[in-house]
């Protein structure tokens, strides 16, 4: 698929609010800062697709993207661990984040980034879990891999593919910068087998 030709959807701030589920549907999710708006605009070409509203405090959105005029959804889910957020809003975003993982009928893959220099955070544990538990297909962006050194970034890899080795046919990893456009065409290849499977 043509992942240039993505087009802005709409927002929803609830899943209630979330709009048809039709075609297929592929979750983009991260902790802030973990490279998540970078990784999209390099996959799609644009500077303006995932639009960086990260201003704390403010609603967290789930933003909706069509791909191939429209049959197919992606989805930039809001980035997790924003600091100076109240608890309360925190818990409300966990929440709509936990609905729309366990009740989207549509989704059938998601992309978790995570910064190479600090993987397996407890969001990132979660997600892990929760894939493996509810059978939804998991792909690992290790991103930044630019910040370290070539040797350095494969046995990341290595590792973190190491740990996963019981759960290859669900959880898969590689590594990904949007500095230097690396990774970029074993994620669409991802994404393909995903939305064309
Ligand atoms: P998000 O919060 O997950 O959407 O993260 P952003 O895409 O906004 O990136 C967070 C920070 O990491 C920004 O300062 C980016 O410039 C930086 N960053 C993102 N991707 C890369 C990358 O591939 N390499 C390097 N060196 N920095 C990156």
């Amino acid at each position: 698929l043509n992942y240039r030709a993505t087009s802005f959807l709409i927002s929803a701030a609830r899943f209630d609010q979330c709009p048809p589920a039709t075609g297929r549907e592929v979750a983009f999710a991260g902790r802030s800062n973990a490279g998540k708006s970078s990784a999209l605009n390099a996959l799609t070409g644009s500077n303006k697709l995932a639009r960086t509203s990260k201003t704390p405090g403010r609603t967290q959105l789930i933003n909706f993207f069509t791909i191939n005029n429209g049959e197919h959804k992606l989805v930039d889910l809001p980035g997790y661990g924003f600091a100076k957020v109240p608890e309360a809003m925190k818990l409300e975003w966990q929440k709509e984040l936990g609905t729309y993982l366990e009740e989207r009928p549509n989704l059938v893959g998601v992309v978790l980034l995570v910064d190479i220099r600090h993987p397996l955070k407890e969001f990132d544990e979660m997600m892990i879990d929760w894939a493996i538990t509810s059978g939804m297909p998991l792909h690992i962006l290790l991103t930044k891999s630019d910040k370290l050194k070539f040797g350095a970034a494969k046995a990341a890899l290595q590792k973190l593919r190491n740990q996963l080795r019981d759960h290859k046919d669900l959880i898969t990893v590689q590594l990904f910068s949007s500095l230097n456009k690396v990774g970029i065409d074993e994620l669409s290849a991802q994404l393909d087998h995903w939305y064309l499977a």
